[in-house]
């Protein structure tokens, strides 16, 4: 397939370069000079996308979407897959993909999980929203450059997928880290918390996969002065999104709520910038 690809970065450089290996041909536009073996670069996101069978963004918001969306639809043909992996809001997710339907093109929003070693092995998930024939016209790719893909539903619901995810996640990091700076101050060591709770009703992967205490459980990030991993900054946009939402829909979400105050204290305080999401263990260990 000729697939246009917008937005090369940490992400966006790896998948593309899978689909190049895939033996598809990728014309790539992003600001920012990149260079990316196979991969030719366009001067703007039009020539990157005027002649794709699909085109594809990894792009930082939904904002930067809307305009890079804009610069380009007059220019597809019907029938275009347009797959936007990144992270944005559902309200914008839905506006492209309404726009795009108008013009008769094929959209599916299909955020990831799994981060640049995800994006690098080809081993991301895929969280997809969109109608069946978006969906059968972008799993092809979805299979290269990552190993599961779940079509969630409608334009929309791959987003609504991730944040519901990173809002569990991100309230039960706290929880977990705060229950280790507790069992701390109780003289529990951390190995026997470790060994009880992993195999007990408190588990979790936060817990058992991604223990936030280093020394402690499977090598994860704390293991590695806390070198991202998942970056804190991304735990706190993906939590904002997550109350974005929720104030759309009206939704309670108390836990969420907390995550996202205690993320974004973590961050403009300084502590938690350029740290792994798992850092906010030193939060509570600084009490
Ligand atoms: P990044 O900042 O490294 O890459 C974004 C790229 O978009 C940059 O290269 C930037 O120059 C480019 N860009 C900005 N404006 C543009 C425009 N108008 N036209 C074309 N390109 C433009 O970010 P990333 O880490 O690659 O993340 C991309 C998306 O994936 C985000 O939405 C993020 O939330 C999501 N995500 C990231 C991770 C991760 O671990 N990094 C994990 C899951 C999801």
């Amino acid at each position: 397939m000729k697939i246009g690809f917008i937005g090369l970065g940490n992400m966006g450089a790896p998948m593309a370069a899978n689909l190049v290996k895939a033996g598809h041909e990728v014309i790539g536009f992003d600001p920012v000079d990149v260079n990316i073996d196979g991969v030719s670069m366009a001067r703007n996101a039009l020539d990157a996308t005027m002649n794709s069978d699909i085109v594809i963004t990894m792009l930082p918001n939904g904002r930067i979407l809307r305009s890079v969306v804009d610069e380009i639809i007059g220019s597809l043909k019907p029938g275009t897959g347009l797959v936007d992996c990144s992270t944005v809001d559902v309200e914008n997710a839905q506006m492209v993909a309404n726009k795009a339907l108008v013009r008769e093109l094929l959209p599916v929003d299909a955020p990831v999980s799994g981060g640049v070693t995800g994006a690098t092995n080809g081993t991301l998930t895929f969280m997809a929203g969109g109608s069946d024939a978006a969906f059968e016209k972008a799993r092809p790719l979805f299979e290269i450059m990552g190993q599961k893909v779940v079509h969630c539903g409608e334009s929309g619901a791959g987003q609504v997928a991730k944040i519901c995810n990173n809002m569990i996640l991100g309230a039960t990091m706290i929880a977990t880290c705060e229950t280790i700076a507790l069992a701390d101050k109780l003289g529990l060591e951390r190995q026997k918390l470790f060994d009880v709770v992993s195999t007990s009703s408190g588990y979790s992967w936060s817990m058992n996969a991604y223990c936030p205490a280093p020394g402690i459980g499977p090598k994860s990030p704390s293991d590695n002065n806390y070198a991202p991993g998942f970056a804190a900054e991304l735990m706190l946009k993906d939590l904002d999104l997550s109350q974005q939402a929720a104030t759309m829909v009206k939704a309670d979400t108390p836990m969420g709520k907390l995550a996202t105050q205690i993320y974004r204290e973590f961050i403009d305080s300084g502590n938690g910038l350029g740290k792994d999401f798992s850092a906010v263990l030193q939060q509570f260990e600084s009490h």
